[in-house]
């Protein structure tokens, strides 16, 4: 059996019998991995308490060959994140952006899918109590983006006209883009504002309110594109925080 040590994000953990584990991970070097953790909940173990959603840390595996479930013999505390949990926004962004992860993460290493989880659980973890949502949208279309998901909001999906800043325009969550107000179109109305604030989040940038339906715009875009089963719940919860 073949062991490795690499680093990680938790991504999920749950229950296995009375004493032990079982982690979802996103690995530095393979990908994503499950492990069990032996005896991981018994009082005295030193991975009580460690082994939690969004930790960060340099485990060790012992990999079996074409099996799905691997061992864990030890975890390196990097960073514990624990503070996320203390704020519902923050814990909401963080759970949503592991459940794409856990949903979607290519079977190998990707470089960029890891320092985009890490960097989006870290700046939630620094984010106030009124930013937490705003963080949350910006990271989470990064995420999107990253996963191969991005939406077209420059050029009008009919007509091809570039939309410029001071005009509105119309989402369209089917078609992944937007329309100009010249072609016709359902979809979400967005004024200037509300396109500009969209543009910015997908851009990975904080807007300094939201404005217009964005929350709504990104869950739906999740739903169709990416996601049409996930478990949404904390993205309801972001939801409601919209206006
Ligand atoms: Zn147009």
């Amino acid at each position: 059996m073949p062991i490795v040590t690499t680093s990680c994000l938790v991504l999920q953990t749950y229950r296995f019998g009375d004493t032990s584990k079982i982690l979802r991970l996103l690995t530095r070097d393979h990908g994503p991995l499950s492990a069990l953790a032996r005896g991981a909940l018994r009082p005295r173990s030193r991975m009580s308490g460690v082994l939690e959603p969004f930790v960060e840390g340099v485990v060790t595996l012992y990999l079996k060959p074409n099996r799905d479930l691997h061992t864990l013999s030890g975890f390196e505390l990097v960073r514990s994140r624990q503070a996320l949990g203390a704020d519902m926004a923050r814990f909401a962004g963080a759970s949503v952006l592991a459940e794409l992860v856990l949903r979607l993460a290519p079977s190998e290493r990707d470089d960029p899918l890891y320092e985009t989880l890490r960097e989006g659980l870290d700046a939630l973890l620094e984010a106030s109590v009124e930013t937490a949502p705003r963080v949350a949208a910006a990271r989470i279309w990064k995420l999107v983006g990253v996963l191969g998901f991005e939406p077209s909001l420059e050029h009008c999906l009919s007509c091809g006209r570039h939309v410029p800043p001071g005009e509105g325009a119309r989402f369209d969550t089917m078609e992944g883009g937007i329309r100009c107000l010249r072609c016709p179109a359902g979809g979400h109305s967005l004024d200037p504002s509300g396109l500009q604030t969209l543009r910015t989040l997908s851009e990975n940038r904080v807007p300094p309110q939201l404005s217009g339906p964005q929350m709504l715009i990104l869950k739906e875009f999740i739903r169709v594109h990416i996601a049409e089963d996930i478990r949404i719940r904390s993205l309801d919860f972001l939801t409601a925080t919209d206006g």
